[in-house]
This record gives C-alpha cells, sequence and structure tokens, in this order.
C-alpha cells in the first residue's frame, strides 16, 4: 500500500512513547515530523482547505486518547439487526478514501488521522472489562472508526494486541480491513483468538469508491496467507450498491472469493446494502464528484437514511445470501445496518437478539 502523509504531529507528552518512537523511526524520509503540546488542535479542520476532512487524513497525529477505548458499535440501534459489537479505538481516521465512507461526517470537525499512543490503557480497559462478565464470548474489533491494519507497518500495534487477545479466553478480536498490511500478523500466534476480515466490492465498485485500497484480489491473496497462518477470516459484503450489472459483479466476487477460500473455513460473511444521510450523501457528492456509484436513485428511509429502493434492495440481497447458502449453509451469514423487515425478505426469518448473535460470531 502507498498511502500519503503530508505531516506526522506528534504531541509532547507522547514523545518518549514506544508508538512515537516507532512512528519517527519508521516515517518516510520526506514526511515533516512536529511537536505540539496539545494535539486536540492538530485534529481539527484546516482552515482554508479545500478538502478539510481529504487533509485531515494526510496528517498522522500521534496522540494521548483521553476519552474512553471501548465503545459500542456506533451502527448499533433498536432501530437495526445488531451483531452486539464492541470497538476498540486506537486510531480514527483512515489514510484510505471510499466515496461512501460514513467517517466524512462522523469525523467530519476532527478528520486529523490520530493515533493513540497510551494504547496500553485500551488493553487495561479490555482486561477490566472481561473480568466483569466471566463466561461471557466478547467480541472486540478496531475497524469501526479506523481500517485496522492501514499503517500497522508504522505502528505495529496490530502485533501487541493480537499476542494480548492470544491469551484472553472468551475473547474474538477483529480487524477489519481493506488493505493488505498483513506482514506484522504472520510473525504472530493468534491461537485461534484473533479474526481478520475484509470489506469485499467487486472490481467495479472498487475503482470508483475505493481509492488508495488493495484491489479485490489483493485482498483475497491476504485473506488465504493469513488463514494460512492460523488466523480466522470473514468477509462483508458492505455496502453492497446497487447500480445496473450489481448482481452479476457481486456474485461474480462471491465466485472469486469461494475459489481461493473454501467456505467451510469462513467465519461468517455480513451483507448490508449502500445507506447514506443526507449529510453524509451531501459531503460524499462534494468530495467525489465524479462517482458515478454515488448518483443512483435512492429512496429517503424511514430510518432517515438514503437508501436503494426496498424492493430492488432485498433482491439484490438476496440473491448473494442464496449463493453463499448454496456454497456452504455452515457459512453464518448477518445483516448490518437493515431492518427487521429486510431481515426477514433476505434471510427468511427474524433477527436474533443483539446479545445472542454477538455471542454466535465470538463463537465462530
Ligand atoms: S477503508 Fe473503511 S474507513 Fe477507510 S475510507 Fe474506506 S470505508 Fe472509510
Amino acid at each position: 500500500m502507498n498511502f500519503e502523509l503530508d505531516e506526522i504531529v506528534i504531541e509532547e507528552r507522547c514523545r518518549q512513547s514506544a508508538l512515537a518512537a516507532r512512528v519517527i523511526s519508521r516515517a518516510p524520509a520526506a514526511v515533516p515530523v512536529n511537536f505540539t503540546a496539545d494535539a486536540r488542535d492538530a485534529v481539527r479542520p484546516a482552515i482554508g482547505a479545500a478538502d478539510p476532512f481529504g487533509a485531515g487524513k494526510r496528517r498522522m497525529v500521534v496522540m494521548h486518547r483521553r476519552a474512553p477505548f471501548l465503545m459500542a458499535c456506533p451502527a448499533g440501534s433498536s432501530e437495526f439487526a445488531c451483531c452486539g459489537y464492541l470497538v476498540l479505538v486506537l486510531a480514527s481516521n483512515c489514510p484510505m478514501d471510499c466515496s461512501y465512507c460514513f467517517l466524512q461526517e462522523y469525523l467530519a470537525d476532527n478528520p486529523g488521522f490520530q493515533v493513540y499512543a497510551n494504547y496500553a490503557d485500551a488493553f487495561a480497559e479490555l482486561e477490566r472489562t472481561l473480568r466483569r462478565t466471566p463466561g461471557r464470548a466478547l467480541r472486540v474489533g478496531t475497524g469501526e472508526l479506523a481500517d485496522s491494519l492501514a499503517f500497522d507497518r508504522m505502528t505495529g500495534i496490530s502485533r501487541e494486541l493480537v499476542e494480548f487477545c492470544a491469551l484472553r479466553e472468551g475473547l474474538l478480536l477483529e480487524l477489519k480491513t481493506k488493505t493488505d498490511e498483513i506482514d506484522n500478523l504472520l510473525t504472530v500466534d493468534s491461537r485461534g483468538r484473533t479474526l481478520v476480515s475484509w470489506t469485499l466490492s467487486p472490481p467495479q465498485v472498487f475503482s470508483s469508491s475505493e481509492k488508495r485500497t488493495a484491489s479485490p484480489a489483493a485482498r483475497l491473496a491476504a485473506a488465504r496467507r493469513v488463514l494460512d497462518a492460523g488466523y480466522k477470516v470473514g468477509f462483508h459484503l458492505d455496502p453492497v450498491i446497487a447500480y445496473p450489472g450489481a448482481e452479476r459483479d457481486y456474485l461474480a466476487l462471491l465466485d472469486d472469493l469461494f475459489d481461493t477460500i473454501s467456505p467451510a473455513r469462513i467465519a461468517f460473511i455480513s451483507l448490508g446494502g449502500l445507506r447514506m444521510t443526507p449529510t453524509l450523501r451531501t459531503a460524499a457528492r462534494r468530495r467525489h464528484p465524479h462517482d458515478p456509484l454515488l448518483c443512483g436513485e435512492e429512496v429517503l428511509a424511514p430510518d432517515g437514511r438514503y437508501r436503494t429502493f426496498t424492493p430492488l434492495r432485498a433482491s439484490l440481497l438476496r440473491a448473494l445470501e442464496r449463493r453463499i447458502a448454496a456454497a456452504s449453509p455452515a457459512i453464518m451469514r448477518y445483516l448490518c445496518m437493515e431492518p427487521p423487515s429486510i431481515h426477514r425478505r433476505v434471510l427468511g426469518h427474524a433477527p436474533a437478539p443483539a446479545a445472542a448473535l454477538g455471542a454466535a460470531l465470538a463463537e465462530r
């Protein structure tokens, strides 16, 4: 991967941290490293920038996280089927640039690409949570407010996290990515307690909407390598975007997946249609005016998000679900941020309660 950085900013209190040392030693020589007393100013949108969100992606800020590291998934809601995922926030924002990314809205006020030097506190927080919930299977992921592996060659956090989780029973770590940055993972024994998941899109969506991500073929090849190294793997077909020929392209993508990875070895595949709040849609169309996939005829759904017309969305998701079930009925399938009505139409049953689905996924 070849991510671009304009600048690295290090908060003074983190100057002596192991993370700052790694980032400074591995940064490309041309990228300036600056220090600041309080990095909260450095993560705000750059005044006068034509694209403040895009500029934030190219400014890596190594800083102290003041808020808790563990939080409920922001996608969770009583309106939707939910998988009960816990988010471990080790970074915020992402050097890639998908035109549909919800971070364009969620992080509009603090787009700097933050990495937290006090991530050992996150491990301690996780330890306390595990102690409070003995016997409960927990699924924790780092890929909600950032890509789990982007820049891992500079930060090296994945190794420590995988090693930490390898020793904790009842915990499943999910690293979610669109990169092929897996070299650090190949040097650690996860003891089956880390699952690496890839968001997959057909080449057509990759080309038009997923700037600086690894190609679909590179993602599949990386998945094959981590599987062979003892990790579990899962996949997200989310967002599924409806466009002319989409069903054919997504089914071909599933064929490529099953040719690369035996269906019996896939922990789960999640599905979800494209959805955008009006604010996100406006920001996305302004930042990516040439992406034809952002110009579909979505309708405003009862949850206030633009979504593909329900019969079309249900039919597309159902076709994909059928292909997955035909490959192996044992592959766990679930829907993300879809209402129960779509759940019934696509999967043929009502969604499981969040805790039950989360526990089932943690035990895969
Ligand atoms: S890879 Fe994920 S986090 Fe990064 S821009 Fe794309 S959707 Fe957003």
